[in-house]
């Protein structure tokens, strides 16, 4: 039986790290589709197609042999038979990303993946517009929510640990572009559905808030 647990939120807010335990805790399916829409930027980059242009944004979509390989922790994710989990993770995928998902076609063509690839599964399903537009009908929905500036600072912390240098400052103000983006944006905003549980990670370390997910699902199951 399909069984989706639906985890939205803005950047930094500690979804990909707690969905990501999640599902290995309970045995779901992690379903990343923040590394989905990374991979429609990063495929149309290389193709030369403007995220403006709708029809060939939708054409594009259409043509893509988008897989995650989820033998492996984190899962990868693979365009056709390239491993693209590490190029699509860059400053410039984060903001054409962000652009490229405010497409209607490409709205809607990831929906479509999306539903495809949860079709029968337990899923956790992390992303912007889970429990609101894809899976408006999960059984547990959660929002996570930190303030700016520690978000700010665990994404700081991730670039330099992935061996950028990049100053705080920069990273804060990125941030800040895209959380205005993916709120504003006319198509699937990011906001918490009506139903959803609202968690702030800010005090909160990865593990005490899977511990609190935890313990709504059981209260719920009772
Ligand atoms: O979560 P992540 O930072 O990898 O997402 C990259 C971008 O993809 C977000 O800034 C957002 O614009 C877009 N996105 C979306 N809907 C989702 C997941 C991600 O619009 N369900």
């Amino acid at each position: 039986m399909n069984q989706i647990i639906t985890i939205d939120g803005p950047a930094g807010s500690g979804k990909s790290t707690i969905s990501r335990a999640l599902a290995k805790k309970i045995n779901f399916l992690y379903l990343d589709t923040g590394a989905m829409y990374r991979a429609v930027a990063l495929d149309a980059k290389r193709r030369g197609i403007s995220p403006d242009n709708g029809r060939r944004m939708g054409d594009l979509i259409k043509s893509m042999d988008l897989h995650f390989k989820t033998d492996e922790d984190p899962p990868k994710l693979f365009l056709g038979s390239e491993d693209i989990s590490l190029a699509i993770r860059s400053p410039e995928m984060d903001m054409l990303a962000s652009r490229v998902s405010a497409v209607k076609e490409v709205r809607e063509g990831m929906s479509h993946l999306q539903r495809k690839m949860a079709r029968g599964l337990k899923v956790v399903a992390e992303g912007r517009d889970m429990g609101t537009v894809v899976f408006p009908d999960a059984e547990h929905k959660f929002f996570l929510t930190a303030l700016p500036r520690v978000r700010a600072e665990r994404r700081y912390k991730e670039r330099l640990g992935r061996g950028e240098s990049v100053s705080k400052e920069i990273v804060e103000s990125e941030l800040k572009k895209r959380d205005k983006n993916d709120k504003t944006r006319s198509l699937a905003p990011l906001k918490p559905a009506e139903d959803a549980k609202i968690i702030d990670s800010t005090q909160l370390t990865p593990e005490q808030v899977v511990e609190e997910i935890m313990g709504h699902l059981k209260l719920t199951k009772s």
